[in-house]
This record gives structure tokens, sequence and C-alpha cells, in this order.
């Protein structure tokens, strides 16, 4: 479907950490997206060389398998082929400055209007790619309309573009502020998910209790499936709870991006501090 007259196709980038991070979170709102004519990007910054609990594998085969998943799961949202930074699974942080630089790249390249990430002030995320990734994410808006800033890329003939909103994907500790219906699309993020098969097979215990990730019969893996499904229903109806008026949802928080800060800094300095406390 193309964007209606009144809207432009939107370019939109979810910029994850590990090659199954969106699948769980933002896949019904990129489907729905795609379909609605807007272009879609998924930008993997691990390769996420040890999401598997097998001894019998090399990393280097991980990431093969988990490459060859991401982009099954991408033809299945409709996005464009995944754009795959490479970087080793859990070494984001050591990485910061070069990652930051090449998503300012690609936020020009692609100019993109919207990034999808992780929030990175979220309290006990514990995963360090987690942090790291929405931090590098979040950095890479604020700062990609600077022209002083790796100047180096418009020497190439880039201009300094910037997204217009982050939305931080959730589990987040804001109050979403952005809810996504994705009732229409709900069976596409449930196949997208499945395209993450080594995933599936680790994670088989969330979706079934006691299920032997190692064991692959058929009604196994029927089971596994049927799991993930009433997994990612569970979650989706806990999101449409913040709203009441769609049945099944992904829920955002949304900030507006201005140079070198979200829209939020300068509205700190606007709105009625009622319940704040003034001291003179
Ligand atoms: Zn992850």
């Amino acid at each position: 479907m193309a964007p209606s007259t009144s809207q432009r196709a939107l370019s939109i980038a979810a910029v994850y950490a590990h090659p199954d991070d969106g699948e769980f979170f933002a896949a019904g709102a990129l489907a729905r997206w795609a379909s609605e004519g807007h272009r879609i990007y998924a930008i993997c910054a691990t390769n996420g060389d040890l999401g598997t609990k097998r001894r019998d594998v090399t990393r280097e085969e991980v990431a093969r398998t988990r490459a060859d998943e991401l982009a099954a799961a991408m033809r299945t949202i409709g996005g464009e082929p995944p754009i795959l930074l490479g970087y080793a699974d859990g070494t984001l942080r050591e990485h910061a400055s070069s990652l930051r630089e090449r998503l300012v790249r690609l936020y020009r390249e692609l100019a993109l209007d919207r990034i999808v990430t992780f929030d990175p002030w979220k309290q006990y995320e514990v995963h360090p790619d987690h942090m790291e990734i929405g931090r590098a994410a979040s950095e890479a808006a604020a700062f990609s309309c600077f022209p002083l800033h790796h100047r180096e890329h418009l020497q190439g003939g880039l201009e300094p573009k910037q997204p217009a909103e982050v939305w931080f994907m959730m589990p987040s500790d804001r109050r979403p502020n952005r809810i996504v219906d994705i009732e229409p699309t709900f069976d596409t993020k449930v196949k997208s998910l499945l395209c993450h098969a080594s995933q599936m097979e680790m994670l088989a215990p969330w979706f079934v209790p006691g299920a032997d990730p190692t064991r692959t019969d058929p009604e196994q893996r029927r089971a596994i499936e049927q799991g993930a499904r009433a997994f990612l229903h569970h979650m989706a109806r806990g999101a449409a709870r913040w709203t009441r008026k769609v049945k099944l949802a992904e829920a955002y928080y949304a900030l507006r991006v201005g140079p070198g800060h979200f829209e939020d800094f300068a509205s700190t300095f606007k709105k009625p501090t009622r319940d704040a406390e003034i001291l003179r």
C-alpha cells in the first residue's frame, strides 16, 4: 500500500544489538509501516555470535546462521535486507565511538526519519549491548545534524540529515506515548520471530516450560511455535492495555530529536513545575 498523499513515505530504521532483538518488540509496527509504503531498515550492530547454548558449533557458524535468520525475518516483514555492522557479540561498549560514527553515517546515507531502538536508561537492563546500542543510536540521532561532526562524511556528498524522532521499544521505565495497533500484522510478527530458529531452540523453555531444545521432532517444534505465538500474544495484549482502544499492540516511548538534545530537554524549561518543590 502506498502512503496516503498527506503522508510522504518515511525511512525508518530499527537499530538493534542482536539479530533477533526486533522481532519481540517491534516487528508488528515495522511490518505495518512496510505495508503502508514506508521504507524499513534493520541495522544490527553485533553478529550475535554468542547466541547459543550449544557446544558443537563455532562462533562463525552462529554468526552466519543468525545473519540468514535476520535476512529471512526482514523479508517476512517487508523490509530492506539487513545492514550488519559485524561487531562481536557483547563488545559494543568497547566500540562506542566507532559504533556512533557508523550510525551517524548511515542516518545521513539513508536520510532516516525515525529510529526504533532500546531504551538505554531502563533500570535493570543488564545486557551491555542493549544499553550501548540504545545510547549510540540516540547520540547519533542527536549529532547527525551537525555538519562539523564527522565532516569527512560531507566530503563524499552526504548531507547532515537528522531523524525527527527516536522511538524506544518496551520494556522501558517510561509510560508509553505511542501505541501501534498490530492486530493486522500480528501473524507476520509471529512468522518473523519464527525465522530465528536458532533462538527458538535456545529460548524454547520460555515458550514451553520444560521443553528440551535439543529434541527437534515435529511435535516438539509445533509446541514451541505455538508457545512463541502465545508469548507474543500475551505481550501484545499487555501493550494494548495502555489504551484499551486496540486489542493487540506494541508500545513505545518516543522523543523528538533536536540538535544535540531530545526535545524534552528544552520542554523541561517550559512546563509548569506543579509537583516540584520551589526553593527560594
Ligand atoms: Zn539482544
